[in-house]
């Protein structure tokens, strides 16, 4: 039996780690009625479709939107990047980032996707927020005023509609929103590794003719104190991804070695490698008559850079100050200032970020001394540095 709800103000498709997150904003900053429709319950082993097994960088920037936004998050492990140390394998050009010598404490902070996860899905469980798990929405009409949603058991109207469905967003599509997409031809595979020696705080990406090898320094835990776990994101083209799926954690092991050199010491896999196809998916338009699209819904890049949901979190940042300021929700002006709000810093980060997955992860030769060269004149140029570190930290 459908049931039919109340009128809401805004409705939220999908509970991910986006959708939650806006769904906390929205609900700590406005009073709005909100509900949010997702079709996986929560789980914390990493078989949720949103809270799986990355482990993904925050930009400084992005906790203190977080905070900013009255999410608190005290129990969430977290790791400081204290440098950032980039590199080309053969090659001389190298360039260490110091948040220190940039009067930083860090450049931002690692956390695991799925333990982000929980500690919002926990602030949810104790608001007012209708968080309607196991649907997922199968009609949208649109009025004038209002929006009605047909899932397979609820229906609602409300006056906006988000969608933080992520890269696919089937409503999008319905919506007939149009979305552009260009596969990479290349995957991430992830895993978590040991290292012999201590990170001391360092994350290191490294361009390879393999594709780049990113390592950031994992949260410390109880039983490992030292600092020599760190976390994996390896993008290699499509065709060695089953090889290296197949690789014993020996050979696993013994090959990202070979890439990455000894500056840790010896590696040690400690987690199955998980892959992850890359594509970069942008939504031509961020917005339609009465519907936002954020994060991976409106923009889903490569992680080279590691920007994806820190470019999301300033979507959530600027919807909610958008609707906290202008009180016709849902309307034309409203979303439209909100597009126009968003258009400099994504077209910027969407433009940067696919920029280094074409000088960096491109096999072609001419292309080799360039960004060796690009990298030595950032080791040496203070503005540059700046320029690059800011992006990092997130600050736009
Ligand atoms: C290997 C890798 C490393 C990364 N590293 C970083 C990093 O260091 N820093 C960073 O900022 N970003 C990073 N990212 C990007 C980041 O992980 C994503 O931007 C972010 O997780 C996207 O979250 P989302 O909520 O928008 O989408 P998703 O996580 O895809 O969530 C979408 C949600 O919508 C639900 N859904 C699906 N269909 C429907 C439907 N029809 N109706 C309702 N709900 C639906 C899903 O179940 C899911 O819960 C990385 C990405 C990868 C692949």
């Amino acid at each position: 039996m459908t049931k039919v709800y109340k009128p809401f103000d805004i409705v939220i498709s999908g509970g991910g780690i986006a959708g939650c997150a806006l769904a906390l904003a929205l609900h700590n900053n406005t009073q709005y009625r909100i509900a949010v429709i997702e079709p996986h319950v929560p789980r914390w082993d990493n078989k949720h479709p949103s809270f799986d097994a990355r482990v993904i960088a925050l930009a400084d920037e992005s906790w203190k939107i977080l905070k900013a936004l009255g999410i608190e998050l005290p129990s969430l492990n977290s790791s400081p990047i204290k440098k950032i140390c980039v590199s080309d394998r053969r090659h001389f050009g190298q360039t260490v980032l110091d948040a220190e010598t940039m009067g930083k404490s860090c450049f931002g902070k690692v956390v695991h996707l799925s333990e982000l996860g929980r500690n919002l899905h926990e602030q949810l469980e104790n608001t007012e927020i209708e968080y309607l798990m196991g649907s997922a929405i199968e009609e949208v009409s649109r009025e004038r005023d209002c929006i009605n949603i047909q899932t397979s058991g609820h229906s609602l109207i409300c006056r906006l509609l988000v969608l933080a469905e992520g890269a696919r967003s089937p409503t999008r599509t319905q919506l007939g929103m149009i979305s552009s997409q260009e596969n990479y031809q290349q995957s991430a595979v992830i895993a978590n590794i040991e290292t012999q020696l201590s990170h001391n705080g360092r994350a290191f990406e490294r361009f390879s003719q393999h594709g780049p090898i990113a390592l950031l320094p994992l949260p410390q835990t109880n039983r490992e104190k030292n600092g020599r776990q760190m976390s994996l994101v390896w993008c290699v083209d499509e065709e060695k991804v089953p090889i290296i799926m197949a690789y014993s954690p020996t050979e696993f092991s013994s090959h990202l070695q070979t890439l990455f050199g000894d500056k840790l010491g010896c590696f040690k896999l400690l987690s199955e490698p998980e892959h992850y196809p890359l594509s970069i998916q942008i939504a031509k338009d961020n917005v339609s008559h009465r519907v936002v699209c954020i994060a991976n819904t409106a923009q889903t890049l490569h992680p080279i850079a590691g920007q994806g949901f820190n470019l999301g979190l300033r979507d959530i940042r600027d919807l909610c100050e958008t609707v906290r300021q202008q009180t016709d929700l849902g309307s034309y002006k409203q979303i439209r200032a909100y597009q126009k709000l968003r258009e400099s810093d994504r077209n910027q980060t969407i433009a940067l970020t696919d920029g280094l997955v074409r000088v960096f992860s491109n096999h072609n030769v001419p292309l080799t001394p360039l960004r060796s060269m690009g990298l030595s004149f950032l080791n040496f140029s203070g503005t540059a540095k700046t320029a690059f570190a800011e992006f990092s930290m997130g600050q736009r």
